[in-house]
């Protein structure tokens, strides 16, 4: 049991003005497995404040200085690795293995490429007789998800501090005892006051007084198109920038030249990775009519192999991250069946031998159509939906036909076909024939999937301003 009562403000663990408390759950016991502060609008305003009376002193850092306590954190990650990857096991269900490899290990890499990237960027450059600055944009306020809780946190806090802002951060309440470990990672390599602060509680109260306060000067958010919609309008009161990184629906185009069985069961692994717990899940494939059967066959064979279970034990589904999480996502498995797609595998009730822990079985629809909501709604759960397509164009089409952009993968017996087939899909990602995740390669949606993008260079520059000063004699090249 982790309990925390604390929140961290200017530097110091401080007494929480919000008098209540927030239960985390262990997702597969169902037993509490930490406590930590319900903060209030107060809390908001006083990290709020210590942050903006830390701005002006780390603003004016070298970034060879910010480069160093970065690399500081990402080594202090990487000493505590087996502690963050059992606890984000606890809280989020993940398998352990993989709570090692993305939720722990991608965090921890992006710090050592924050800390590289704030050394080598050029935040000076000449144009004509300007002198172009980047200079930070002030303070951010950091609002996460819980579905990859740490590795959401660096993308933004690493990328804010290496750009010279300072951060207040606001974790999910549903998987927050990863931040309150940062934290305490942060405060033994000695920022500067002010620089990072942790307020937990709820996204109505701190997140909306975050985003409602003048002292603010962005909101990185990720998480859900609704409440992104919700930032969004509480923020623009004061014009402040808001980037957003939010839901997908995407799509897996597979072509009819394509190697079928590689492809549906890359396509499996991604609709269930982190019990399709995953923003850019490929949760719609599209294959040829043609092959619909053979397709449909892999796919419900693929899925029927994920074994249900343990985190900590061999799994490779482990259970939903909270029982609000479960019920939404087996109403969706009800509501194909009613809608008349075709239950392949899997389904609304239990698995077998789980009398415990959010679990939900790996389904597969097949027959899906447009109409329906589980061909249109994120449903963040182990549910493929298969859809056939007619021509190429005809999978583009249908690949679009949403109101997300966020991601897709298409796989062809021939890259270039398959490359002209990603360029007409309006996506910020998209995977060619298996083509690697690349944390460096800017992530991000189009449509209702967000706005702006994060890692690498993309990422740092969200929080960098432009300032042109125009110089009477320009300086020698
Ligand atoms: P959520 O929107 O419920 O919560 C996300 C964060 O926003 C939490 O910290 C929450 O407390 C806060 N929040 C909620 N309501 C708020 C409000 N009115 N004002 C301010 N803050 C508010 O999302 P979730 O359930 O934690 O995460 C799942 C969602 O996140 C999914 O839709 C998923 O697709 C999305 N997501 C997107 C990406 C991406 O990069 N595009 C990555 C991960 C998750």
């Amino acid at each position: 049991m982790k309990t925390y009562d604390k929140l961290y403000i200017n530097g110091a663990w401080v007494a929480p003005h919000g008098k209540g408390t927030i239960d985390v759950i262990n997702a597969t016991t169902e037993e509490v497995m930490g406590r930590i502060p319900e903060g209030d609008a107060k809390d908001a305003d006083a990290a709020v404040a210590a942050a903006r009376a830390a701005f002006d002193g780390w603003a004016a850092t070298a970034p060879a200085e910010r480069a160093a306590k970065l690399a500081a954190i990402g080594a202090g990650i990487k000493a505590r690795m087996d502690d963050f990857a059992r606890t984000i096991t606890g809280e989020v269900g993940v398998p352990y293995k993989l709570a090692q490899r993305m939720m722990v290990g991608m965090p921890m890499g992006t710090f050592a490429a924050y800390a590289k990237l704030a050394g080598e960027f050029e935040f000076e450059k000449m144009v004509g007789n300007s002198l172009i600055v980047r200079e930070p944009v002030g303070v951010v306020a950091a609002i996460t998800p819980w579905n990859y809780p740490l590795h959401q946190i660096a993308l933004k806090v690493a990328a804010a501090l290496a750009a010279g802002c300072t951060v207040v951060l606001k974790p999910s309440e549903v998987a927050p005892i990863n931040a309150f470990m940062l934290a305490e990672l942060i405060h033994e390599i000695g920022l500067p006051p002010g620089v990072f602060n942790l307020v937990s509680g709820t996204g109505p109260v701190v997140g909306e007084a975050l985003a409602a306060s003048p002292d603010v000067d962005m909101v990185s958010f990720t998480g859900s198109t609704r409440a992104g919609k919700r930032v969004s309008e509480v923020g623009a009161a004061t014009v402040k920038r808001i980037a957003l990184e939010l839901g997908g629906k995407s799509a897996a185009i597979i072509l009819d030249d394509a190697d079928l069985a590689t492809a549906i069961k890359a396509t499996v692994n991604y609709c269930y990775l982190n019990s399709g717990q995953t923003c850019a899940a490929t949760t719609r494939m599209l294959v040829p009519e043609s092959r619909y059967d053979e397709a449909a066959k892999i796919a419900a064979e693929t899925a029927a192999s994920f074994s249900v279970g343990d985190p900590m034990g061999d799994a490779r589904l482990g259970p939903l991250i909270s029982d609000v999480q479960r019920e939404r996502v087996r109403g969706y498995i009800k509501k194909g069946i009613e809608e008349g797609a075709q239950l392949l595998t899997g389904g609304p009730e239990a698995p077998e031998g789980q009398p415990k822990g959010y679990f939900v079985k790996p389904t597969v629809f097949g027959r899906v159509t447009q109409d329906m909501t589980i061909a249109r709604e994120e449903i963040f759960g182990p549910v493929l939906s298969i859809m056939t397509y007619k021509d190429d164009a005809d999978a583009i089409r249908i690949a679009n036909d949403s109101v997300y952009g966020l991601a897709g993968t298409v796989w062809s017996g021939n890259d270039e076909r398959a490359q002209k087939v990603a360029r007409r899909i309006r996506t910020g990602q998209i995977d060619i024939n298996g083509g690697a995740f690349n944390p460096m390669a800017p992530f991000g949606g189009y449509k209702q999937s967000g706005r702006g993008r994060e890692a690498g260079v993309y990422g740092l520059e969200e929080f960098l301003e432009y300032k042109s000063m125009q110089l009477r004699v320009p300086k020698a090249a």
